[in-house]
């Protein structure tokens, strides 16, 4: 299938097509004696991943198990229909966000408050999963991929209070889902992703340093692919959300509104970015995952909370 790409080590990403696009919202399978699925994706996006899954040998018996960095809708959304297909599989998730998967009602409701139409277009319902097929990772935790492999999982908030990285001990690979934040293939760029209302600097900061210190070989990133410059791209990470927080802060400080801030952020970011001066689709890719909006606001919720 031309969604698959085989990554060596018996990784395989896995284009969710997100809302029908290609290229902006990966999963992957780590496919040992206990396959393993490292997000789902929306969803809408489930079947796709279904497909992808079968092709790749993985019948409805032989998930293991399903981990998610965190329970945003584009990472975690389709856990409740994954969970519907694959009835073996076990549900990993940091223990922040494991409620929210056995009863979605709250993160929907919040999610529709944000998104309103445009949700049921992006991402679909997260439909609920048994509490009981769910396991919590606290602080670090891990995953057996079979055969003495094994997911060790770090708690990385800053993005989310709910997100984990993880990093395969058989190859060196380091989930690191959002918390690194948005890479484009396409371009080299890469944005922070600063959402509110979890996002806060210094332990967003801490979360790039603690992932530096477990010498990854490769970053997997969800937004979306593998990169191989591991020190140099998380030294980008840190320095991206440098920028965006103290233009935001600089905005702010000029007592601009949030639709000002914006505007001020997006221009004097834009030169760092070829994205923005390639074709409108991936700019358009880089607004729908990372954008401008959301992250001048994550920032300034954050200010609002440490610098009232
Ligand atoms: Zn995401």
């Amino acid at each position: 299938m031309d969604n698959i790409t085989d990554l060596g080590g018996d990784v395989y990403e896995i284009d969710t097509r997100m809302a029908g696009y290609s290229g902006i919202t990966a999963g992957y399978l780590i496919l040992g004696d206990r396959p393993c699925l490292v997000e789902t994706g929306t969803s809408t996006s489930a079947p796709v991943v279904r497909d992808a899954l079968t092709s790749l040998g993985v019948g409805p018996r032989d998930l293991a198990t399903v981990v998610v960095t965190h329970i945003h809708l584009d990472h975690a959304g389709g856990v409740g229909d994954i969970a519907g297909f694959y009835p073996e599989a076990e549900i990993v998730v940091h223990e922040k966000g494991a409620r929210h998967l056995a009863d979605p009602s709250r993160l929907m409701a919040s999610a529709r408050m944000v998104w309103g139409d445009k949700l049921d277009v992006l991402f679909g319902e997260l439909s609920a999963t048994d509490a009981s097929r769910i396991r919590a990772l606290g602080d670090s935790g891990s995953v057996d991929l079979g055969n003495g492999r094994a997911l060790h999982s770090h708690y990385s908030p800053g993005h989310a209070k709910h997100h984990v990285g993880l990093i395969d001990s058989g190859t060196g690979d380091l989930y690191v889902g959002d918390a690194a934040g948005v890479y484009l293939p396409q371009t080299g760029d890469l944005r922070p992703a600063t959402p509110p209302p979890d996002f806060d600097l210094d332990t967003a900061l801490d979360s790039i340093a603690l992932f530096e210190g477990l010498r990854p070989q490769r970053l997997l990133f969800s937004h979306y692919g593998p990169v191989t410059d591991v020190a140099e791209t998380l030294g980008r990470s840190a320095e991206e959300l440098r920028i965006w927080v103290d233009l935001t802060r600089q905005a702010r400080s000029e007592g601009m509104d949030l639709d000002h801030a914006v505007a001020m952020v997006r221009e004097r970011t834009q030169e760092r970015y070829a994205a923005l001066r390639s074709d409108d689709a991936t700019a358009e890719q880089f607004e729908l995952l990372s954008g401008a909006p959301s992250n001048v606001a994550g920032i300034m919720h954050w200010l609002d909370r440490v610098q009232p």
